[in-house]
C-alpha cells in the first residue's frame, strides 16, 4: 500500500525586541541564571503586565510578509497549566482572536517543485523559562531569564508533504522572518523552534490519519530527520496493523529516533480565557498601511533579481538571498566593482566558512567590502593565483590591510616572467634526468610532478599557465 505523508508545522519564533514582551527586564542572552527578572516574569501576585508595543508591530509585519489578514483588535488569552517553568501556572497567548490568520507562503525544493503552503494563524506569546539539570546531580533548577521573552507562532495548514517540503518551509521562514528585522535568527540560541505534525493516510483517500506532535526542533535538520524517521515508523506501525496513537513526541538528537513525551490520555486541556489583565491590541489601519509599504524586498524577490541582474545561478542567488546580513554584504562589495560570480564565491565559500567556525556574525568579523572587492579585481586580473589569494584573505582577516599592501609586503605577486620561470625549470630538469626520460618515453604524466615541483620552488607563485607552456616546451626538446 502507498502512504502519503500529511505534515503541518508549529513554528516558535523569537522577536528581536530589547525587553520582554510584559515587563522592562532584558531580553540578554546568557547572563546569569535569574538575573533578567521582576515581579511581573516571575508571576508574583499583584504584578500586572504591560504589553510591549513594538511586539504586535512585528507580528503585524511578519504577517503582512507571509500575506496574511491582520486583525485590528486581538486578544491575549491565558493557557492554563502546571510546569516549574511557569511561575504563572498560565502562559499568557493568543487563542480564538490571534493577531494574524488565512496566510501562505511558497516553498520550492527538487522532488515537488513549487507549492504554496497555507498559514493558519499566527499568535502572540510569552516564552517559558528553562529547568536546567546540573551535572550528577538530581535537583532541577529554574532559570526564568527567558520567562517574557516574546515569541510570535506561526501554525501552518497540513499542506506539507515531505520531510524536504517541512525543512524549506522553515527555512523559508527563516529567511522572510529575518530579512524583515523581526527576529535574529540565531539558530544556536533557539531563536526557531519547530513542532511537527506528522500523520500518513493511503494515497486516495481524502481523510486525515491520526497525527503525532514531534516538539521542539530546533535546527533545519533535526526537523527533517525527525520527519523522515516519523514517516518511516508510522508506516511501519500501519503495515503491522496497528494503530497510530496520538501522542506528543521528543527527537533524540543522538540516537535518531523519536520518543514518547505524553500520551492523549493526558491531552493539553488549557482552560483557555480572555486575559483580564490585558486590553485589546488595537492597531490602526494607517499603521499596518505604512508596515506593508515599508516591507523589504523578500527573499524570493531578492533571489529573482540577483539571477536577473548580477547574473548569478540559481543556487548561488538562493544562498545569498536567504540570509539579509550577506546579501547586503555582496551588494555592498559590488558597489566597489567586484565582478558579481567572484565575490559571491568568496561570501558564500571562504567567509561563511569563517563565520561559522568562529561564531562570529559578518558584523563582527568585519571584513572590508572594499577590501574583498579589490582581492577580487586582483584575482580577475591574473596577479595572484587563488592559492596565494587564500593566504592574501587570511591576513585580511587578520587586520585591516588592503590587499595590496598585503601582497607587497610578504612578496606575494604571481611571477609570470618566463625569463626567471624559465631558468628555474631549466634547473629543475637537470636534477631529475629520470623524469625526463619518463616524458620523452611517452608517459606525460609526469608532468605533474614538475608543476607540482614549480610551484614548491616559487612557493605557490609561479604563473600556473607559463610554467606549464615552458614545462612542455623545455620537455619536448
Ligand atoms: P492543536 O489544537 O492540537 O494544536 P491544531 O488543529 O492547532 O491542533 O493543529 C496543529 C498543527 O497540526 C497544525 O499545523 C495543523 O496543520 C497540523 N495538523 C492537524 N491535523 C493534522 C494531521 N492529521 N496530520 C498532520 N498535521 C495535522
Ligand atoms: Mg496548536
Ligand atoms: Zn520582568
Amino acid at each position: 500500500m502507498q502512504f502519503e505523508p500529511v505534515i503541518g508545522l508549529e513554528i516558535h519564533v523569537q522577536l528581536a525586541t530589547e525587553s520582554k514582551i510584559f515587563c522592562c527586564c532584558s531580553t540578554e542572552f546568557g547572563n546569569p541564571p535569574n538575573s533578567n527578572t521582576c515581579p511581573v516574569c516571575l508571576g508574583l501576585p499583584g504584578a500586572l503586565p504591560v504589553l510591549n508595543s513594538q511586539v504586535p508591530e512585528f507580528a503585524a509585519q511578519l504577517g503582512l510578509a507571509l500575506n496574511c489578514d491582520i486583525r485590528l483588535d486581538s486578544q491575549f488569552a491565558r493557557k492554563n497549566y502546571f510546569y516549574p517553568d511557569l511561575p504563572k501556572a498560565y502562559q499568557i497567548s493568543q487563542f480564538d482572536r490571534p493577531i494574524c490568520e488565512n496566510g501562505w507562503l511558497e516553498i520550492e525544493t527538487e522532488t515537488r517543485g513549487k507549492r504554496r503552503i497555507g498559514i493558519t494563524r499566527i499568535h502572540m506569546e510569552e516564552d517559558a523559562g528553562k529547568l536546567v539539570h546540573a551535572d550528577g546531580s538530581t535537583e532541577s533548577l529554574v532559570d526564568l531569564n527567558r520567562a517574557g521573552v516574546p515569541l510570535v507562532e506561526i501554525v501552518s495548514e497540513p499542506d506539507v508533504r515531505s520531510a524536504e517540503e517541512a525543512k524549506a518551509y522553515m527555512e523559508k521562514i527563516h529567511a522572510i522572518a529575518t530579512t524583515i528585522g523581526v527576529t535574529d535568527g540565531d539558530m544556536e540560541k533557539g531563536h526557531l523552534r519547530c513542532d511537527a505534525n506528522v500523520s500518513l493516510r493511503p494515497v486516495g483517500q481524502e481523510e486525515f490519519g491520526t497525527r503525532t506532535e514531534t516538539k521542539n526542533l530546533n535546527s533545519f535538520r533535526f526537523v527533517q530527520q525527525a520527519v523522515v524517521y516519523e514517516i518511516g515508523r508510522q508506516r511501519e506501525e500501519i503495515l503491522d496493523g496497528k494503530q497510530i496513537v496520538q501522542e506528543t513526541l521528543l527527537w533524540d538528537t543522538s540516537r535518531k529516533v523519536t520518543f514518547s513525551m505524553r500520551s492523549k490520555e493526558e491531552a493539553d486541556e488549557y482552560r483557555y480565557f480572555p486575559d483580564p489583565d490585558l486590553p485589546l491590541v488595537h492597531l490602526a489601519p494607517e499603521l499596518i498601511e505604512t508596515f506593508r509599504k515599508n516591507l523589504p524586498e523578500l527573499p524570493d524577490a531578492k533571489r529573482q533579481r540577483f539571477m536577473e541582474e548580477h547574473g548569478l545561478s540559481e543556487y548561488d542567488a538562493e544562498v545569498l538571498s536567504a540570509d539579509r546580513k550577506m546579501s547586503e554584504y555582496f551588494e555592498k562589495v559590488l558597489t566597489y566593482g567586484a565582478a558579481p560570480k567572484l565575490a559571491c564565491n568568496w561570501i558564500i565559500g571562504d567567509l561563511t566558512r569563517v563565520t561559522n567556525e568562529s561564531g562570529k556574525s559578518l558584523k563582527e568579523i568585519d571584513l572590508s567590502p572594499e577590501h574583498l572587492a579589490a582581492l577580487t579585481k586582483i584575482i580577475d586580473s591574473g596577479e595572484i593565483s587563488s592559492k596565494i589569494a587564500k593566504i592574501v584573505f587570511e591576513e585580511m582577516l587578520a587586520s585591516a590591510r588592503t590587499p595590496e599592501e598585503i601582497i607587497e609586503e610578504k612578496g606575494l605577486k604571481q611571477v609570470s616572467d618566463s625569463g626567471e620561470l624559465g631558468r628555474i625549470v631549466d634547473e629543475l630538469l637537470a636534477a631529475n634526468p629520470e623524469q625526463v626520460e619518463q616524458y620523452r618515453a611517452g608517459k606525460t604524466k609526469v608532468i605533474g610532478f614538475f608543476v607540482g615541483q614549480m610551484m614548491k620552488q616559487t612557493q605557490g607563485k609561479g604563473n600556473p599557465a607559463v610554467i606549464n607552456s615552458l614545462l612542455k616546451e623545455k620537455l619536448g626538446g
